[in-house]
């Protein structure tokens, strides 16, 4: 059998409800899309539910469905990922955390959960945090993030992330919370929660009187001198996806949670210039980042942010001009994958601008490539792909329909 590669391309949270203003019709209805109708002529429509009808996913577990793991047991929260998002080298059993940089009092009460929305210099307080080295022999890592954000890790022996989630009082004017362990005879956990509020404190210690926080007071800002951790999570012992399925693979995402993913599942990170994960976004960056990263790997995924981005901000005409730009950047491609690439283009879940944040309904999904049987279908939307040939079935198969047609799959049996 000839081997084929493969090409998942995701428009993030690009699938929709029907939207008033665009008389009932989606975005990507609405939107002028000739190469997406094309390839959907030539290919075939169906419809997936990323992970269970009516489920609604984040960008996180929707990736993981389609790369085929299961979230339902392989999520371990977000933390984990944010840790990687950041660029972190995460190992499995290390225990990561979301955190904040906020303002404390002396009494410990949080005057402001973004201290100040800081944005510069974030990286020195960091830097000074990492100083911590290790609390009872657990390591400390700690990376700055985009704004008052960062992720945290403890690394070591005897941890486990049974613990509460209540350091960070989720309100101003409330004193920072005490970890504990969610089961009182847990050992381990007993002991991470413990370093958890060790490290709380710690880390108020070390950045108070931070030369950066004593400017910040000076100038009239809230000083960034406390870290709050949040939504702890185990790294998860997931295999690696070309141990998995035999194929090198690279992905192409301009998202930090996405590529922290990628690269723990083995990805090699391809990154394209000019890529924002915005609504600016460079698509020809990106499509030829993708089609290089082609040459060199069986499988690639690419992830285009700017869809969900316009979804949250409940921006139809934007939705529709980020589709379009998606359409072109496909048109670019399609003749250089001709007869020797599997595409698959699809949301990883709906972003519809007129919620403003993700559902669960199903998402479009095409197949294009040698060895498709073509359907019916004439253009690519969810109302085409709701009658297309494909179906409807779980986003975790997605992966298996693909290594199929790529001729790359084991028997299953004799
Ligand atoms: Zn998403
Ligand atoms: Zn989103």
């Amino acid at each position: 059998m000839t081997r084929y590669k493969g090409l998942m391309l995701i428009g993030d949270g690009m699938a929709d409800r029907p939207v008033p203003d665009l008389a009932g019709k989606t975005c990507l209805e609405a939107a002028n899309t000739p190469n997406l109708d094309r390839a959907a002529a030539e290919g075939a429509l169906g419809l997936l539910d990323t992970v269970a009808p009516g489920l609604r996913v984040g960008s996180d577990t929707a990736h993981l469905s389609l790369l085929g793991y299961d979230p339902r047991e392989t999520y371990t929260g977000r933390g984990p990922l944010e840790a990687m998002g950041v660029g972190l080298e995460v190992k499995r059993g290390d225990i990561g955390f979301r955190c904040n940089f906020a303002t404390v009092d002396d009494k410990m009460i949080v005057t402001d959960r973004r201290a100040g929305r800081i944005r510069e210099r974030t990286n020195e307080l960091a830097h000074a945090i990492n100083q911590i080295g290790s609390l009872e022999g657990v390591q400390i890592i700690f990376r700055e993030s985009t704004e008052h954000r960062g992720a945290l890790i403890l690394r070591g022996e005897g941890l486990s992330d049974k613990i509460t989630d209540n350091v960070d009082p989720h309100e101003e004017g409330h004193p920072v919370g005490q970890c504990a362990p969610l089961d009182p005879n847990d050992k381990a956990a007993n002991f991470t929660a413990r370093v958890v509020n060790e490290f709380v404190r710690r880390s108020y210690q070390v950045l108070k009187d931070h030369p950066l926080n004593r400017e910040r007071i000076g100038a009239g800002e809230n000083p960034a001198n406390i870290i709050i951790p949040r939504g702890a999570g185990v790294a998860p012992h997931l295999k690696p996806f070309h141990e998995v399925h035999g194929l090198s693979a690279a992905c192409v995402v301009e998202v930090g949670l996405i590529r922290g993913l990628g690269r723990y599942l083995g990805f090699d990170v391809a990154d394209a210039p000019g890529s924002t994960g915005s609504l600016d976004t460079d698509l020809d960056s990106i499509a030829r980042t993708v089609l290089a990263a082609l040459e060199t790997h069986d499988f690639v995924l690419c992830n285009v942010k700017g869809p969900d981005i316009a979804g949250h901000n409940g921006d139809a005409p934007a939705k529709v001009k980020i589709i379009e730009r998606i359409d072109a950047m496909v048109g670019g491609i399609l003749p250089q994958l001709l007869d020797r690439t599997v595409l698959t283009v699809l949301a990883d879940h709906a972003t519809p601008v007129v919620t403003l944040d993700h559902t669960g309904d199903p998402v479009p999904f095409l197949l294009w490539g040698p060895g498709v049987l073509t359907d019916c279908s004439q253009a690519y939307h969810e109302r085409a792909a709701s009658g297309g040939g494909l179906g409807r079935f779980s986003g975790l198969h997605l992966v298996h329909v693909m290594t199929n047609l790529m001729n790359v799959q084991e028997k299953f049996g004799a």
